[in-house]
């Protein structure tokens, strides 16, 4: 594969180059360092004592802590001085991100604040609208909401049915019901969507206080107890000019935009949260005796742990990546929202990736547990519940794993990414004689080879489908599900094979450490790789074409299998040994 062929500040660009470098949790500030304890001590302090009352909906309480959160600076982290905040970057606002999400529910209040409501005024808020509601949300004072979906129009947000009417005066009358609204309860601005006479989509700043502007009732919801989720009813409710947010028509904009923003923070909350229950399974696994031994050396346990422990180092490992080349990106452009929108693809496999290792690292704490992860006494079934949402909300998993071969496709057709060449490339090797694989450096070799290999099947399984089935590929929703995987599986295997290099050898149990669970996540990834490319190609091919393409899979993707069981042994043993997830950095 060719080395560099677009600047690696640009989204997808990682599928084409060979990189060398990531950002990663190693390579953190001791600034940053101080932000995470500060967040780290406000959760354990403040927060999780605080979670039975926040279950009960004490919203006061909820409204009390965000603002202690916003004294500490930790809402305004995006947010400039000019405006309230403490302007820091996003590996900042990651750390914290990664911190509240020890609570899920107190993570959806303050993702709502932080992602939903200050990053579209920021983004698209005028100079008068920023100064108007920034300082107050920054120092938490001011709780946000964001009112997107409705009964009808959840994953097809742009149907939406709220209706706005401009006024002689430039005024707005809104009308309509917006759904499922988080801080819904108590929130005191809200970022609402309505078609401006029934047709131009647009974005608009409410406030609870304007006329017409009322919350339906709590929904009864299946875990998240302590995070307010409501309707949002207006009934002619009255906006002044000034409160339209970006321009009429442009609502898709600000949605889109918040979303991408959304997603990546989502995904840090996540892993976040992984790591806390890493943290709980392996003190239980210490303590709980069974046999006359801790359930932590049984084997089963082990495996347990030392894959949940690889699972949340993988996306952690693309986290950290992604969230180095935005905030490369925002230094050179100094462009917010178009630096988002340039890592699209990847805040939606961030999403997807962290949401669904956070479910199976749940799953496997209530099962350490026992039938102690079955009942209220333990956090375990919380916690189970609790996170169930992360695969619906902020764009469902499915709209999200469509996102990504779909954007990467567009970007190819308007020429800013050289994907049909290199998909071209690989076809042309594909009808040369096979070839000796280039010699690779000793460490990690097969790793490294393994990681080449899923790029280039992701590679030829998108390049195959854009050939196959062109300008109709949006109706093959299964195949470019597939595809969506591998690219995913590739990002996340690439990520942490480069980190795991990166670690010094100086350090050699840390170096062993870095290297096991980059090789848990690139063999376990392979072999997933390998089973999604099969049932795409025989969708899309058949006869000589399936055989060929199946025959460079196998070549891709070759390899002999690595001992993983000691790997995860590996890691297990660290857990158990700290009480903690094995790569945290305080
Ligand atoms: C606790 C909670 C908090 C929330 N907070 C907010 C908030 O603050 N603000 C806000 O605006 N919204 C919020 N939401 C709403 C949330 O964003 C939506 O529920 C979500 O977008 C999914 O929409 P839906 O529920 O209408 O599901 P639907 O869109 O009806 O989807 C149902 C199923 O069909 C699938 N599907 C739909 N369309 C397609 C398609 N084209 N192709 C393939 N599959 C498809 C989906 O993936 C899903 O599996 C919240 C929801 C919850 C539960």
């Amino acid at each position: 594969m060719a080395t560099q062929l677009v600047t690696e500040i640009r989204g997808g660009a990682w599928l084409l180059n060979e990189s060398a470098e990531v950002f990663s949790p190693e390579r953190l500030s001791e600034d940053h360092r101080m932000i995470s304890a500060t967040a780290h001590e406000f959760m354990t302090n403040e927060v999780l004592p605080a979670i039975d009352r926040l279950e009960q909906k004490d919203w006061a309480l909820a409204r009390a802590l965000v603002a202690k959160a916003g004294a500490l600076g930790l809402v305004g982290t995006d947010v400039p001085e000019a405006f309230g905040g403490v302007d820091l970057d996003k590996a900042a606002s990651i750390l914290v991100g990664e911190a509240v999400g020890r609570s899920a529910s107190f993570a959806t209040t303050l993702g709502a604040e932080t992602g939903l409501a200050i990053f579209p005024l920021l983004s698209f808020g005028t100079d008068a609208q920023k100064q108007q509601y920034l300082p107050g949300l920054a120092a938490g004072q001011l709780i946000g909401a964001y009112a997107l979906s409705e009964s009808g129009s959840g994953s097809d947000a742009m149907a939406a049915r709220a209706r706005a009417v401009q006024q002689p005066d430039g005024s707005f009358v809104l009308n309509g019901e917006k759904m499922w609204i988080t801080n819904g309860g108590f929130a005191d601005l809200f970022i609402v969507f309505a078609r401006v006479d029934g047709e131009h989509f647009s974005a608009f700043l409410v406030e609870r206080g304007f006329a017409g502007v009322s919350s339906g009732k709590e929904e009864h919801k299946m875990g998240l107890h302590g995070s307010s989720t409501t309707p949002l009813v207006l009934q002619d409710a009255r906006v002044p000019a000034g409160g339209l947010l970006g321009e009429i028509g442009k609502g898709h904009r600000v949605a889109l935009n918040t979303l991408n923003y959304g997603r990546f923070k989502l995904a840090a909350m996540c892993s976040g949260g992984a790591k806390a229950a890493i943290a709980e399974a392996a003190a239980y696994a210490s303590a709980r005796k069974q046999f006359n031994q801790p359930i932590a050396s049984f084997g089963a346990i082990q495996h347990k742990l030392g894959e949940m422990t690889a699972r949340a180092y993988g996306v952690e490992s693309a986290l950290y990546r992604t969230c180095g080349l935005i905030d490369s990106s925002l230094a050179a452009s100094h462009d917010l929202p178009g630096s988002l929108e340039e890592f699209a693809i990847e805040a939606s496999m961030l999403k997807v990736s962290a949401s669904e290792m956070l479910d199976y690292v749940l799953d496997e704490n209530v099962q350490i547990h026992g039938g102690n992860g079955f009942v209220k006494d333990y956090p375990a079934e919380r916690h189970y519940r609790d996170a169930r949402v992360n695969r619906i909300f902020e764009g469902t998993n499915e709209i999200n794993r469509l996102l990504v071969p779909g954007m990467l496709a567009r970007r190819a057709l308007r020429g800013a990414l050289p994907l049909i060449a290199a998909a071209k490339a690989l076809q042309d090797e594909l009808l040369a004689p096979p070839s000796l694989p280039a010699s690779v450096p000793d460490r990690m070799a097969a790793e490294r080879t393994l990681v080449a290999g899923m790029k280039k099947a992701a590679l030829a399984i998108l390049g195959t489908a854009m050939q196959t089935y062109g300008e109709k590929m949006a109706d093959q929703q299964e195949v470019l599900s597939f595809a969506a995987d591998m690219i995913t599986e590739a990002f996340i295997a690439e990520s942490s094979l480069i980190r795991a290099l990166q670690a010094s050898t100086d350090d050699v149990a840390r170096a062993t450490l870095h290297e096991a669970a980059a090789r848990v996540v690139i063999h376990t990834a392979a072999a997933r790789v390998e089973a999604s490319a099969k049932e795409a190609l025989a969708a899309m091919t058949q006869g000589d074409m399936l055989r060929t393409l199946l025959a460079a899979l196998r070549r891709w993707l070759k390899c002999v299998p690595a001992d993983l069981v000691f790997a995860r042994r590996t890691l297990a043993a660290v857990t158990v040994e700290r009480r903690r997830y094995a790569f945290e950095i305080n």
